[in-house]
């Protein structure tokens, strides 16, 4: 079994992380977890497991669920104002939410919503909730969605954070086959000085990146 480069910063210094029967990376430069190649599903295989999730656009839990994330849009930015949700999903309530508060709301998702001529507009605001850990190229896919962010907005990105190598081992969360990537604090830390970006951690599950009003 071979790891690969990190998939977020690039760096080829990790170290290994072997848990049950797969093996992990924990990245020496951001301290990304990250899992094998050889363990991960092919597309067809990734989008059956996304099928199996029924997460219902009015659903209260669910909505209470996405406000970790959106709630930080709705005290950062006044509607009117263009959102993207990237990875919306099959139920895409964070799209309905978004709308109902007076946004204007577009959804991209390699599975169900595949227009790639939203990754080329700007936006207010990006939203990515329960996405960033299934991604093979999570460096790549940040620095994207950057780049759809206009000065003064907000990237908004809600996984599970991994707190220790300790804590990883015995983490429901990796149990996910599609979750392959995990990011620490300090991930996010490194990911907010390579984009230049004012980063907080508002909740254990929520980063905000936020890009300056005027570029340098
Ligand atoms: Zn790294
Ligand atoms: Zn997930």
């Amino acid at each position: 079994m071979e790891l690969c480069l990190c998939p977020l910063c690039g760096g080829d210094r990790h170290y290994a992380l072997p848990v049950a029967c797969k093996l992990y990376g924990r990245c020496l430069d951001c301290a990304l977890v990250f899992m094998a190649p050889v363990h991960r599903l092919d597309d067809a295989g990734e989008k059956a497991v996304y099928d199996g999730h029924h997460n219902e656009v009015d659903d209260p839990r669910y909505r209470a669920f996405l406000m970790r994330a959106f709630g930080q849009v709705l005290a950062q930015i006044p509607a009117p104002a263009s959102g993207l949700d990237f990875g919306c999903g099959p139920g895409p309530a964070l799209l309905a939410m978004g709308r109902e508060s007076g946004y204007q709301m577009a959804g991209y998702d390699k599975f169900y919503a595949d227009d790639p001529a939203l990754l080329t507009r700007q936006y207010d605001f990006i939203t990515s909730t329960e996405v960033i850990e299934h991604l093979a190229e999570p460096g790549a896919v940040l620095m994207q969605l950057w780049d759809c962010l206009k000065p003064g907005g907000l990237l908004v990105l809600q996984t599970q954070r991994v707190l220790s190598d300790e804590r990883f081992r015995h983490w429901r969360y990796r149990h996910d086959p599609t979750h392959i990537v995990f990011f620490a604090d300090a991930s996010f830390h490194w990911l907010a000085q390579r984009l230049g970006a004012q980063l907080s951690l508002p909740h254990p599950d929520v980063a905000v990146l936020a890009k300056a009003r005027i570029q340098p």
